[in-house]
């Protein structure tokens, strides 16, 4: 069954960075299989830019060579030629006069305008000034960007200022992928359009949530942008806190962008200050190789590795940790949240060691899905047993629906003007707000991290921190 489409209307995309790694391994392959879902309007156009110079028949040339990489059972699709011929570049320098006359020439007043600026951080002044100084971007046009947004509080808010400066909040679209996601979508329909599981969502029925984002591979390939970040930076201010807002939040008074996203800035708002107990740092080490080899520098403290309790100070959570964990060279690849609930107050069947909290679990990856761990009686005669089953609560492999990727989800709601999938500002800064104190204190630290072999599921001190509380984490599972 095909997934229902929502109209979008004709527009002129505008990629920024379009021969960079992002746009050809994520942005394009993503854009084609819309195309081939059928969900492009005939009125559709996208264009190219970056210094490099080409034409459009290079451009599309190199799209095509892009695709058959990254997506390689799509390369013969019949509909290939059809969507590289709604593909059109112009050579510009983000910093120079160069090319905007002829962007600005290319260009549609009367469609829906977006600029996607796949390029580093340091250009988004540069080309917002051009866009605007050109008179290329109407009043109605949208700036999407990529992370990171900001290393710190301080460059986070110099972005949003710089931005400002020609957009306004309506128009920028930040972008965390997770939250393009199917099962994070899901996880908000499970909850609000539901009756059953409000009622049990606090401290009265919930044990503790654990969220982990565990990858198999290393930092090779980002090696220089990664050891100057670290697995606070890169993911728990953005995309852990973005799962954690979400299991967090009140129910917004409507499904619309800015109820949603007060909500969820309620949650980080809430955030206790997270104390260095409360927080393990690892990097992955083997025997001559490891974390530091691979930047290259054989002092690095650079977590590869972070796991950390927080806690909310709010009504509806109190007492109940939030155990975060996220790192490379794991075990699995894996992304899950797992929400456990407390054991019932009294057990009636004597095997009680058998008896396991329910958890409802939402996996990101691999296998997008919810599953609503419950007990029942084991099948079968004898004595009535116990057993712990999953109640599979994702329909869209049974509906034989296609799953959209995050990509396909998020640039398609740019085009339709809905921010509720995007960060707003405040929260953005919000996030960091809480986020840096805990950086500081480690950088201005002398605490080196905790080793971990690669592949296993990272040091010893994350079970500890855990454990300590007489609870475990779930296995890594890939
Ligand atoms: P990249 O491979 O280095 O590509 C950068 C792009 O910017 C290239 O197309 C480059 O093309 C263009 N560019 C550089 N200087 C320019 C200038 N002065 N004027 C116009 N274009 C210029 O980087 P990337 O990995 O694609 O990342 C792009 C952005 O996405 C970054 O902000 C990154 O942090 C973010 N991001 C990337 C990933 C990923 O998986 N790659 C994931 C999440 C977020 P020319 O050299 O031809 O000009």
């Amino acid at each position: 069954m095909a997934s229902r489409l929502t109209a979008v209307d004709d527009f002129d995309l505008v990629i920024f960075g379009a021969t960079g790694d992002l746009a050809r391994r994520k942005i394009f392959p993503a854009l084609f299989r819309r195309h081939s879902a059928g969900h492009f309007p005939d009125g559709a156009r996208i264009i190219g830019t970056a210094r490099t110079p080409m034409d459009d028949s290079g451009f599309r040339a190199d799209i095509a060579a892009a695709i058959a990489e990254f997506d390689p059972p799509r390369a013969g699709d019949p509909g290939l030629p059809a969507f590289l011929g709604r593909l059109f570049y112009v050579p510009v320098d983000a910093t120079g006069a160069e090319g905007w006359a002829d962007l600005a020439a290319r260009m549609r007043k009367d469609v829906v305008q977006a600029f996607y600026l796949s390029v580093a951080p340091a250009l988004f002044g540069d080309i917002a000034d051009r866009l605007s100084g050109h008179g290329i971007a109407g009043s109605d046009a949208r700036i999407v960007v990529e992370k990171p947004f900001g290393r710190d509080l301080a460059s986070a808010r110099a972005l949003n200022r710089t931005l400002a400066r020609h957009f306004t909040e309506g128009q920028i679209y930040r972008i965390d992928h997770y939250l393009g996601k199917e099962t994070v979508q899901n996880l908000m329909a499970i909850r609000f359009a539901n009756i059953l599981f409000e009622p049990l969502w606090n401290a009265h029925y919930i044990d503790h949530v654990q969220i982990t984002v565990a990858e198999t591979v290393g930092v090779a390939g980002r090696a220089a942008y990664y050891d100057h970040a670290g697995a606070m930076r890169d993911m728990v201010q953005n995309h852990l806190m973005q799962l954690v807002c979400l299991i967090a939040m009140e129910p917004p008074w409507r499904f619309d962008p800015d109820a949603v996203r007060d909500e969820k800035l309620k949650v980080i708002r809430a955030l206790e200050p997270v104390p260095e107990s409360d927080i393990v740092r690892g990097q992955y080490a083997a025997d001559g190789a490891g974390y530091r080899a691979d930047v290259g520098n054989p002092a690095s403290r650079t977590e590869s590795f972070v796991a950390l309790k927080l806690r909310l100070a709010n009504w509806r959570w109190q007492g109940v940790p939030f155990y975060l964990r996220t790192g490379k060279c794991l075990a699995a690849r894996t992304s899950e949240i797992a929400v456990v609930f407390r054991k019932p107050p009294h057990s009636i069947f004597d095997a009680e060691e058998r008896q396991k909290p329910d958890q409802l679990v939402i996996r990101l990856q691999p296998n997008e899905g919810i599953n609503l761990m419950v007990m029942i009686k084991e099948p079968g005669p004898g004595e009535l047993r116990l057993v712990e089953v999953p109640l599979d609560m994702s329909f869209a492999e049974a509906l034989g629906v296609d799953i959209p990727d995050a990509y396909e989800r998020l640039i398609t709601e740019v085009i339709r003007g809905d921010q509720t999938l995007f960060m707003r500002g405040d929260e953005v800064e919000a996030a960091w707000a809480w986020a840096d104190p805990v950086i500081r204190a480690w950088e201005e630290g002398g605490a080196q991290p905790a080793s971990y072999p690669p592949g296993t599921s990272g040091p010893d001190e994350a079970l500890g921190l855990i454990g300590r509380d007489g609870r475990h984490w779930r296995n890594l599972q890939s």
